[in-house]
């Protein structure tokens, strides 16, 4: 305790202290994260001025596995929490977004017993416009600890995360943390070069009057996405009976922490766009961290079709609908895609009943 004030480090290990058995593995690893976040932090605050904006390469050497254009700072991210733990041997392998295939400890560091995946920067094309981006981590037991780290040892459900966070780099660095006891968040001192408890427990409120989804999709949209969004749309002289705000930084840490912070509801639903992907975002370094938050923190995360966390992967890079936020706003979603793919919902999406249909349901 300092003033009363407690670290990210205390607070790991009085967490740590809770789990019989635990040898300070856990501790040490989150620390390595930790210090991997306040180097990220500090590249991302820069900018300009250290040269991190921009793409990373000419043409194709800019495109990453998921046909996406890498940025500087990506890759500079995507070092930095390589370097930052690969050596304490905490991990049996590690994997992330920018990287076509995982990366297993090399032979010249202990080989420990996590599985460590990540999005290196999230939002990252956000940082050209001096946005909040950030890291996004999960972490996993590995199934066959001592031995070599095999593709098959990361397809494990969310359920099975023994953690789940992200540091967030916007006015303030933090870090949003679960170990399944609920969701803490940090915030960087930089005087002391610590993260501080700033946040204890956070919980999303189960009502809301936000929500946030990338409009210029609509017409890509299913029927129960466009049905909750007209009739969010529709505010008080709808069926809601209530205003809605729509928000929408297009910066997942950043949409996530605003929910954590006052509730709403983020959309990356299901669409003729993303459908022969399965999605548009991951569900290994993305979505089941994000989840895996939510729900400790009192909400809830679905594809609209199903719990997130129960998805068992089949591939590294694997995307999924996500559908996350206030439990109430997430159990309506999921009955609007129950009643869509039951066929009760069978009003054409053309028809002027759709958006009022709620109301005068004929079945
Ligand atoms: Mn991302
Ligand atoms: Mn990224």
């Amino acid at each position: 305790m300092l003033d009363g004030r407690t670290t990210l480090t205390q607070f790991i290990i009085e967490e740590q202290r809770r789990v019989t058995g635990a040898t300070g593995d856990f501790t040490g690893l989150l620390h390595d994260i930790a210090t991997a976040c306040k180097f990220i932090g500090n590249a991302v605050s820069r900018g300009a001025l250290a040269g991190m904006l921009g793409k990373h390469g000419e043409g194709n050497d800019s495109i990453n596995i998921q046909g996406e254009t890498q940025k500087k700072i990506d890759v500079i991210a995507n070092d930095v929490m390589l370097r930052s733990n690969v050596w304490a041997g905490h991990l049996a392998a590690m994997a992330s977004e920018e990287m076509d295939n995982f990366f297993p400890i090399p032979a010249q560091y202990p080989r420990g017993k996590y599985l460590l995946v990540f999005d290196p920067l999230d939002g990252s094309s956000n940082s050209d416009v001096n946005m909040t981006v950030g890291t996004i981590f999960s972490i996993l037991m590995s199934p066959t600890a001592g031995q070599e780290a095999t593709l098959d040892d990361f397809f494990q459900p969310g359920t099975q995360q023994v953690c789940a966070g992200f540091a967030l780099y916007g006015p303030s660095t933090m870090l949003v943390l679960t170990t399944g006891n609920g969701v803490d968040a940090f915030t960087l001192d930089r005087e002391i070069g610590e993260f501080v408890l700033t946040h204890p427990q956070m919980t999303i409120p189960a009502e809301t009057q936000e929500f946030a989804i990338n409009a210029s999709n609509e017409r890509f949209w299913e029927p129960p996405v466009r049905r909750y969004v007209e009739e969010c749309l529709a505010g008080r002289t709808g069926i809601r009976g209530k205003d809605f705000n729509m928000r929408w930084v297009a910066s997942l840490v950043a949409d996530t922490y605003r929910i954590l912070t006052r509730g709403g509801v983020f959309l990356y639903p299901l669409d003729a766009k993303t459908r022969a992907q399965g999605g548009r975002l991951r569900l290994l370094y993305e979505a089941n961290p994000i989840a895996f938050l939510v729900e400790q923190a009192g909400g809830l995360a679905s594809t609209g079709r199903g719990r997130i966390m129960d998805i068992v992967p089949t591939d590294l890079h694997q995307r999924v609908p996500l559908v996350f936020g206030s439990r109430a706003e997430i159990e309506r979603i999921a009955g609007y895609h129950k009643d869509y793919i039951s066929g009760k919902d069978s009003a054409s999406i053309d028809s002027p009943l759709f958006s009022t249909r709620s109301l005068f349901r004929t079945q």
